[in-house]
């Protein structure tokens, strides 16, 4: 078959080696001039390694994704750790034994810690919203100092507005353990992920075509026999029903001469103050040695490049109508973040472009 992939993230790359490596001849496009997608990364002009469209850690549990991605590149092990900002003073999070102890003033063991989230949570008969899922394992204090006012910069809702998936990403520890993930697999690809699409993409079957538009390649003559689409779906279908919200972000890269350290972990997440969210120094996440350093800020913003799609009722309704026609689409495959409106993690993106090569190859 003849097959035109739109989009060179995760999704696209992963279905465009699969589909290669089964014999199919593969042309991928991508609107950016780059590929990686999202995942993108590049040293800046000072030569530091940098994640141009904010961090992204790799995380997964699943050995078969992990084994998969190795035959791509070698890997860095790094375990992410973040630590929120409160009335000035860093905390580890998520919130752990330690928070508790440094944030209170006490010196709570694991059983203490656990018998404290018993009398400060508000227990919820059902869990539904992001408001709900955090007053009901850390209460309202905690809630208020580390998730409100993150959660209404980063979505521009209020935790009750988002549904419950959104806050649960963030576990609530009894332990010191101050990782981001508890992960099995925690590792960075070695050379950076730019790379690791490189190696992806290289083979004889698979061109790569970049800052092109798929409408642009479809009034070509080409004839194309299966169609993979990464992009948002909602743009796929020219709007009809109406613009799926994502959520967008504004990256401010700084670069700071003749320091060597920025800030003590990777992420450090300013709930209450400023307008970004987040600082991260890319140092921590690489490994890499340079007498200064790369950091970015992120701010939360509607417009601009779809980063994250919106989970909340109304919109996993629209979406489902999109997803409707979707579904009757003989030869046209729609995965990834954007294309099915879930908030993926990398990993997740992995497994589902395999199990769309499945499908494809009429092997499920
Ligand atoms: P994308 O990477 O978005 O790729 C889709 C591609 O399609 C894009 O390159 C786009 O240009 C192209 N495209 C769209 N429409 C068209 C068109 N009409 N014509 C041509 N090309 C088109 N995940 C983790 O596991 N760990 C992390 O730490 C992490 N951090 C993140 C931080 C941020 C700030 C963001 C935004 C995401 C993060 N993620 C993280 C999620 C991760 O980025 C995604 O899961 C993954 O990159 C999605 O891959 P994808 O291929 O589905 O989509
Ligand atoms: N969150 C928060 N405070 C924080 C970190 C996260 O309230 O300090 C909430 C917020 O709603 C955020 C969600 O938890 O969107 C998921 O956080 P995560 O770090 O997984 O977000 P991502 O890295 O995907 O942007």
């Amino acid at each position: 078959m003849n097959i035109l992939i739109i989009g060179a993230g995760f999704a696209g790359s992963v279905c465009a080696r699969e589909l290669a490596e089964s014999g199919h001849q593969i042309l991928v496009v991508d609107r950016r001039d780059h590929i990686a997608g999202n995942a993108f990364d590049i040293k800046d002009e000072y030569g530091i390694l940098i994640h141009q469209y904010g961090p992204h850690i790799f995380h997964t549990n699943s050995e078969r994704i992990f084994n998969y991605l190795s035959k791509y590149t070698e890997w860095y092990k790094y375990e992410h750790r973040v630590r929120g900002v409160v009335n000035g003073k860093e905390y580890p999070f998520p919130i752990n034994r330690d928070t508790l102890n440094q944030l209170y003033d006490l010196n709570l063991t694991e059983e203490q810690a656990t018998e404290f989230y018993e009398k400060v949570r508000e227990p919820k008969d059902t869990v539904k919203t992001s408001e709900d899922v955090v007053l009901n394992s850390v209460g309202r204090d905690l809630y208020e100092k580390f998730f409100l006012n993150y959660t209404k910069k980063q979505w521009g809702l209020d935790p009750s507005e988002l549904k419950a998936g959104v806050a649960a990403r963030i576990p609530t520890r009894t332990n010191s353990d101050d990782r981001y993930f508890t992960d099995t697999y925690q590792a960075m690809p070695l050379h950076g992920y730019t790379t690791m699409f490189e190696n992806l993409l290289n083979h004889p079957n698979i061109s790569v075509k970049l800052s092109t538009e798929f409408k642009d390649v479809l009034n070509d003559d080409q004839h194309f026999d299966h169609i993979v689409y990464t992009g948002p779906i909602d743009a796929f279908y020219d709007f009809k029903f109406g613009h799926l919200p994502y959520r967008s972000l504004r990256f401010e890269h700084e670069h700071l001469e003749n320091t060597e350290q920025y800030q003590s972990v990777g992420t450090i997440n300013y709930p209450n103050d400023f307008d970004f969210t987040r600082i991260t120094e890319f140092k921590h996440l690489t490994g890499q040695k340079h007498s200064s350093t790369s950091i970015v800020r992120e701010y939360p913003t509607d417009a601009g490049d779809p980063y994250y799609p919106i989970p909340r009722d109304e919109n996993e309704k629209l979406f489902k109508q999109y997803q409707a026609l979707a579904n009757n689409e003989e030869k046209v495959t729609f995965v990834g973040r954007l294309a099915e409106y879930r908030y993926y993690n990398m990993d997740q993106v992995v497994g589902a472009a395999l199990n769309a090569v499945d499908k494809i190859l009429g092997q499920k």
